[in-house]
This record gives structure tokens, sequence and C-alpha cells, in this order.
């Protein structure tokens, strides 16, 4: 299968730099095989074409942090504080099936496809099994929608527990079942660090190393984390993941609000990335992360938008607009994070989060084609006096037209491809009111 995606405005890099360039876009099976000068192909060539006049041509964006199950929980527990909050959805959460956890997956994954997600980070606290369609939980749904995401099974309580050890079988054998798919990938999950004890973060240290699998987890969150594993060990959160060797691991850690500059310095040396989830911080009152200190330091950063139970929302532009001006204002100072700095979270940082490089979250010859399709006619991108700025500071997701992962159009003018969308709002509408969580204001 070979595509052309003409005339449009290519954001490309120039060395470490974004630029955008009028180019066709060649793609062959999964590839980018070319960015071209319009003009240097032909239409017959292609099987299919798509005309990208008046449209930015970019990077699918990366959310390098979800829970995608958890679509179901939006606007169910707000205004509450962090632990509140966390035991008000663990009650919900503990009630929902495996098909329940694939319908409130495809709804989140809906809304990554119509604002331009096409690659996600899950941690999914609820079971899945190695089979395809609804009982597959989070890896069906990924499977039937077309999407790619690296999916994590979050795993909690001491090594040798049967539930320990159950959750670790069951995330090995949905990964066996997956085995050479190109989009369903995996990742392990243990939890945060006051829910996975240390034996639990050796354990999966060791399946990583051995498989090559790299690992996700939350870490320095809240206030109450970083006293609860000072007062029982003695040491910061990051400190308590580093001292079990997980770090050992390609690791993407989620949060790091409380991250202290020794934390930070741990971070670095040993090539964390760090998943940024500043809407999610915010809501749930746990302040700020030191994201120029981090960025400063040189760590790899990335952006995710957390669940939809703290969040409300898995809208990853969102997420840009608000990284970029949540700490220019806790730091006071404008030039913190700037546009350039928060696209490359999204796209670059993400790949590279991921060992991705080069692969994804470029627009490059040789790079999986990913890519976005945005609409330059909407009025929050005229006049296009800098695109990178108003992807960051004026778009909010819905200009994005069409998406291609893996090189299959799953979105075309905002129709979804690979599945019907409204069976997944009823199923979900249909699943809050079983599970009691409609309050019907
Ligand atoms: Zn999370």
């Amino acid at each position: 299968m070979r595509t052309l995606i003409k005339n449009g405005e290519v954001l490309v890099m120039e060395g470490e730099d974004f630029a955008v360039v009028l180019r066709d876009v060649v793609v062959e099976d999964k590839y980018i095989c070319e960015v071209l000068k319009p003009g240097e192909v032909r239409d017959e060539e292609f099987d299919k074409v798509i005309d990208a006049t008046d449209k930015l041509v970019m990077p699918g964006l990366i959310n390098a942090h979800t829970h995608a199950y958890m679509s179901i929980f939006r606007n169910y527990a707000d205004d509450l504080e962090f632990f509140d909050w966390l035991h008000k959805v663990e009650k919900v959460e503990d009630e929902m099936t495996e098909e329940d956890c694939y319908w409130a997956s495809l709804l989140s994954i809906i809304e990554m496809m119509k604002t331009g997600t096409t690659c996600f980070v899950d941690m999914c606290m609820r079971s899945g099994r190695a089979v395809a369609g609804p009982e597959g939980a989070v890896s069906g749904a990924v499977n039937d929608s077309g999407m790619r995401a690296y999916i994590g099974r979050g795993l909690v309580e001491e090594a040798e527990t049967p539930g320990a050890q159950r959750r670790l079988n069951e995330f090995l054998a949905d990964m066996e079942s997956y085995a050479g798919n190109d989009r369903v990938k995996f990742i392990l999950a243990p939890h945060a660090p006051y829910s996975a004890p240390m034996s639990l973060l050796k354990l999966v240290r060791g399946v990583g190393l051995e498989r090559g699998i790299p690992a996700t987890i939350h870490i320095a969150e809240s206030d109450a984390e970083v006293e609860g594993i000072r007062r029982d060990f003695g040491m910061s959160p990051v400190e308590y993941v580093a001292e079990t060797g997980l770090f050992d691991l390609p690791v993407v850690a989620a949060h790091l609000v409380k991250a202290t500059d020794s934390d930070i310095e741990i971070l670095r040396e040993k090539g964390v990335s760090v998943a940024i989830n500043p809407r999610s911080n915010m809501k749930l009152g746990n302040g700020f992360a030191p994201v120029d200190k981090m960025l400063a330091a040189g760590v790899n950063l990335c952006l995710g938008t957390d669940g939809d139970g703290s969040n409300n929302t898995q809208n990853l532009f969102q997420e840009m607009n608000f990284a970029s001006l949540v700490y220019k204002g806790n730091t006071g100072r404008a030039k913190c994070v700037d546009a350039e700095d928060v696209v490359r979270f999204a796209t670059i940082g993400g790949a590279k989060a991921l060992g991705m490089e080069g692969l994804l979250g470029v627009v490059a010859k040789g790079a999986l084609a990913d890519l976005i399709l945005i609409d330059l006619t909407e009025p929050e991108f005229v006049p296009r006096n800098n695109l990178v700025s108003a992807l960051c500071y004026s778009a909010n997701g819905s200009e994005v037209t069409t998406m291609m992962v893996n090189g299959e159009v799953v979105m075309e003018d905002r129709k979804i491809l690979t599945f019907d969308e409204e069976e997944v709002y009823e199923r979900c509408n249909a699943m809050a009111k079983r599970l009691g969580m409609e309050v019907g204001l």
C-alpha cells in the first residue's frame, strides 16, 4: 500500500529545531519513505492520495501517561483531596469487568484520536486477558481501534503474594498473545512507591531485564506519598525506587511533582524519562513539578494527561497549553517551558522515553507513519505567524481532521474508520448507569 499526503505544511526537524515546510509525504506500508518537495511524484503512482493543502502535517502526539479505562470516571470524583479521590474511584473500579475496561478504553481512544494522539502509555488497574475483543480489555481496544499503545497492568502488593503473581502472569500472557504485533506493545507498570513494595519492584526489575521490557510507575505525586515513604523508609520516593534497581530498566516515571534537587540528579544519572501531568497535578491539588530544573538538568521530559478520573480529558493539546502556562506562572519566568519545549515533550520526548527515537514523534524518512493533519483554515491558525506557537497557545485539538497510525488511516475528516463510535457512547452511558455513577443533575 502506497499513500501520498500531498501539498501539506509539514512540521519537520532541521537539526534540533522545528521547521514548517511545504512537502509531499510518501508512505509505504507502515513507514514514511520520502518527504519530498511538491511535484516530484505523480498521483497515479499511489493507491491513495490525501490532499493536505492548507493542512499542517505533523507527527501524532504521544500521551506518555494515562489510564484509558478511566474514561468512565470523567466528572465523577471531582474536587476531592488526593486519597479521598483515590478511594472513591477504587470502589467503582473494583466493580468493572474486563468488557467494561474494553469499552471505556475505546472511549478514551476516541477522544485521543479526535485530538491528535496516535500513541499512549497506559496503566490499567483492572485485569486484561490474553484474547482479542472485549475480553481483552485495554489490549483488545488498542488492537481493534488501530491505535498504538504501550500497555501496563498496574502491579501492587509484595512479590510473593498470589495477587501480585496473578497480575504479573496475566500481563505476561497478554503480552505473549500480541508478540510480533506492531502497535500493541507492553510495559511493566508497578503502581507507585506507596503501593508497590520493594520486593515487587525488584521482581519487576528482574522480569524487565530478562525479557527486555521497559517500565512505568507513578513517583512523588503528592506530599502524603513523600511523607509516608520518608516515615517508613527514611528516603524520598525517588530514592526508594532507585534502591530497588528499577531504574536499570528504561523507565517512564509519571508526575515527579515533589522531586528534590538530589532526586533530579538520580533521574538524570539513571536516564529516567519523566512524564509530566500538569492538569492532573493541579486538579488534585498536588502542585507543580520542577520542570524548569528537570529541563536544565537534561532529564528527558514527555507529557501525559493521566486518567480521566483526575483530569477529565485525554486532550494533549490542552495539556500542552497548561504545561507551558503553569510553569511560567509558577516560576515567574515567561521564558520557562516555551512552545517548542511542549511540542517536543508531546512528540520527540515521548518517542525517546519509549526507546523509539527517530521512529516515532517525527515526520522523517524511515520513521513510522504515525501522522495527523490539522486544518489551518480554522480561526485559531490565522494568521500563520508561528505554527508551533499556535499548537501550544491557540489550538484546542478539534482542528485535527485526519489520523494515520502505522501507515493506516484510522480517522478521515474526523470520522473514525476502525470501529463504531456511537456504540462506544451507548455502552459507556449504560455502564455508568449500571455502576451507579450517574447523579442525574
Ligand atoms: Zn496515573
